[in-house]
């Protein structure tokens, strides 16, 4: 039997405050009280997020039933759907397909920083949340304690680790660097541990839906969510987020991931858009340029007492919106199965193991019919479904 050095069940470390991080954090301390001691590590000197809106699908949305955090979670709506326009046309596009999830009792969307602010101000009191705190590896020391190494030359230690750092995570390298030729064949481990650049550039800007009302009241795209499809390029408008994606043929990507651009340069990818889509573009405050990477299929998410959660397992293509849905109930399973009553110390890696039997398969499927509904909006594939 291994003893942790106190009076709970074992302690948790956490690699990363996002929305991963917090959901686990959030869901340990609810089922499993003061049993469990959780530190939560984070890069950052605080609880950020990037990004605008976020869609809270049905399964989401349940999640925040069972944590208690539906309050403020908007309502489904009954006619929440998409309409895709073909947009590569100079003097104006068409709808071609009208999708509503009312069928698929889909949920609604939010604001991002909404949802973080009451996720933070739901940590729980078993919770210790460490800022300025980036891992950059751990090493496993007998009788089976973890270490982790910061940047900033600390050490800490903990019993199970949890790498909820996003898709540039260094628990899914130090994973995969270690994890033995046994069980992962050694030429794979840079696959494993590096993202994939997709091939696709994102041109991003967010700005008040007024600004456009103001210019062009009529636009389609301030009546509902649509994206504006093209060939090698979609438009994609969710009220005040705005996302453009240019299909490039996919290699590694050289320079940063997310650069400032000029507003011409994003009006010069889309020139031969119709008038709606380009009037969009009038509108776009400080835009940037995004390189999109997605993490390669991974073979696991756990080894011993170490797992990998959200985008650090399985960073996907935005084209259903499904990231952080998908990191959301990434936390909420493996948090119940540690929070469970019959886990122990000595058991975790079977638990870890349950989780990665349920989630691995299906973060999968959904990230590859991600990219599948991307091909759909640039003309690349009919449909998906
Ligand atoms: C352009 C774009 C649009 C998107 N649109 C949507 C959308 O509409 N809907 C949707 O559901 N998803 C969307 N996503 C995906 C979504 O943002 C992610 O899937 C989601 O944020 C994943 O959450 P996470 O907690 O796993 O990782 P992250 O949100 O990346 O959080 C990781 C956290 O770990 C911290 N961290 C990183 N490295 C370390 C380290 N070494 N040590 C300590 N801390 C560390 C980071 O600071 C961060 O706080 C989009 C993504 C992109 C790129």
């Amino acid at each position: 039997m291994l003893i942790s050095s106190s009076t709970h069940k074992f302690r948790v470390a956490i690699c990363g405050a996002g929305i991963g991080g917090l959901v686990l954090a959030i869901t340990i301390g609810k089922f499993a009280g003061h049993d469990i001691h959780i530190d939560l590590y984070e890069a950052h000197d605080a609880i950020t997020t990037s990004g605008a809106g976020i869609s809270v699908p049905r399964r989401t949305a349940e999640v925040m039933v069972e944590l208690g955090l539906s309050e403020k979670i908007p309502n489904p709506s009954p006619d929440y759907g998409l309409r895709l326009r073909k947009s590569n046309a100079l003097k104006g596009g068409f709808e071609w397909f009208h999708f509503i999830f009312k069928t698929l009792k889909r949920g609604s969307t939010m604001h991002r920083k909404d949802l973080v602010d009451i996720l933070e101000q739901n940590i729980p009191s078993s919770c210790t949340v460490h800022f300025n705190k980036r891992l950059t590896k751990y090493e496993k020391h007998s009788p089976g304690s973890l270490v982790l190494y910061f940047a900033d030359d600390s050490t800490s230690t903990a019993d199970v680790l949890v790498g909820a750092d996003g898709i540039h995570s260094s628990v899914r390298k130090t994973f995969f660097e270690t994890i033995g030729p046994d069980t992962v064949d050694p030429s794979k481990i840079r696959h494993y541990g590096d993202p994939s650049w997709t091939g696709t550039l994102v041109y991003r800007s967010v700005f008040p839906a007024e600004k456009l009302s103001k210019l062009d009241p009529s636009n389609v795209a301030l009546k509902d969510f649509i994206i504006f499809c093209g060939k090698g390029k979609e438009r994609r408008s969710m009220s005040q987020h705005m996302l453009l994606m240019n299909g490039k043929l996919a290699q590694p990507f050289e320079g940063h991931w997310v650069s400032d651009v000029s507003l011409e340069e994003a009006e010069e990818a889309y020139q031969d858009f119709e008038p709606d889509a380009k009037r969009l573009l009038n509108c776009f405050e400080k835009p940037s340029r995004w390189a999109l990477h997605v993490v390669n299929e991974l073979p696991l998410f756990t080894c011993d007492r170490v797992a990998l959660i959200g985008d650090a397992a399985h960073a996907m293509t935005p084209y259903c919106g499904a990231g952080a849905g998908q990191a959301i109930e990434d936390a909420f399973v493996l948090g119940r199965l540690l929070a469970h009553p019959l886990t122990t110390l000595d058991n975790v890696p079977v638990a870890l193991k349950a989780y990665q039997d349920v989630r691995l398969p299906f973060t999968q499927f959904v990230a590859r019919g991600s990219g599948l509904t991307g091909k759909m909006y640039d003309f690349r594939r009919t449909w998906v479904l």
